[in-house]
């Protein structure tokens, strides 16, 4: 019975994709900005990543969960869970410290991808990452495309280019770009610093970049495009609970959203994942507690 409720699903949503009536947009790519604190978006350089502010919806005061440290921040990200949940409790966590509370099939907390992959398996999927710490967390069994990229030090724009080349050969139907480097900026020059600037500025140009592979492959009309972080940072660390390491933005922009500026709900890490779901029309797990934020859409 189990597995014919999963057909229908699935059949459900191969029809959803042929017709593209349920989903929001056919396309969302979610670019993750590594240590990305919200306080730094008013003082900083970045016009593209302002002009999707002025376009579309956002908040800089999407909290991360707690300790405000990576691995446990990208697992909310994608499972739509709190610390105490997914189980992973410190920065590098590989596996759940705590056991989840619940496992899929895979022996993974459930992500977005394994949502993707279980309710609609036609869809084209990648997670792209400079940490490798990202592919603990996210059910790459579930995802058609995992990459890393390895050569940050002798070509800084290489995941740029990754994600560059794979959408334009794939037109993915949810793709995550995850940066690393501003964190290593925070951790070694500080946050709030010129260098951490600098290298926001330089993000941006990535981001630019990803807007035009996406016009590029002629589905920039149909994407969503979601900018977000795992923490912030203050002065050469993050896992405490500042604000300044605990606040991240969250900019949404694109087909079916408003170009409503920032907007007042509250918004937890673990949110994102729900909104994802929603755009999709992804029945969440039970054992998510994400709440999509559907006030950003026009329909
Ligand atoms: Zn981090």
């Amino acid at each position: 019975m189990k597995k014919i409720i999963l057909l229908l699903m699935a059949l459900g949503c191969f029809f959803t994709t042929a017709n593209a009536s349920k989903w929001k947009a056919e396309h969302v790519v979610m670019i993750g900005i590594d240590g990305w604190g919200a306080y730094s978006v008013p003082k900083a350089d970045i016009p593209t990543i302002k002009q999707l502010m002025d376009s579309g919806c956002y908040t800089l005061k999407k909290r991360s969960v707690l300790p405000s440290e990576s691995a446990i921040n990208w697992a909310s990200m994608f499972n739509g869970a709190g610390t105490e949940m997914h189980g992973y409790t410190t920065w590098g966590s590989r596996t759940p410290e705590i056991p989840s509370m619940v496992v899929n099939e895979r022996g993974i907390f459930p992500t977005i991808y394994s949502l993707m992959y279980e309710q609609c398996p036609q869809a084209e999927t990648g997670c792209m990452f400079e940490w490798e710490g990202i592919k603990y967390l996210v059910d790459t069994l579930a995802i058609s495309h995992v990459a890393q990229a390895m050569g940050y030090n002798e070509q800084p724009d290489q995941l740029c280019c990754m994600a560059e080349t794979y959408i334009k050969e794939k037109k993915p139907n949810f793709v995550a770009v995850c940066f690393d480097q501003l964190d290593h900026v925070g951790h070694v020059d500080g946050h709030d610093t010129p260098a951490y600037y600098r290298m926001l500025n330089t993000l941006d140009g990535y981001v630019a970049r990803i807007i035009a592979a996406l016009k590029d492959a002629g589905i920039y009309d149909d994407t969503i495009i979601i900018l977000t972080s795992d923490h912030g940072g203050i002065n050469k660390g993050h896992g405490g609970i500042t604000l300044a390491e605990m606040e991240i933005p969250f900019i949404i922009a694109g087909k079916n959203v408003k170009q409503g500026g920032a907007f007042q709900e509250t918004m937890m890490q673990f949110d994102t994942a729900s909104t994802i779901a929603c755009i999709f029309g992804l029945k969440q797990p039970q054992a998510w507690i994400g709440r999509p934020m559907t006030q950003v859409f026009s329909k």
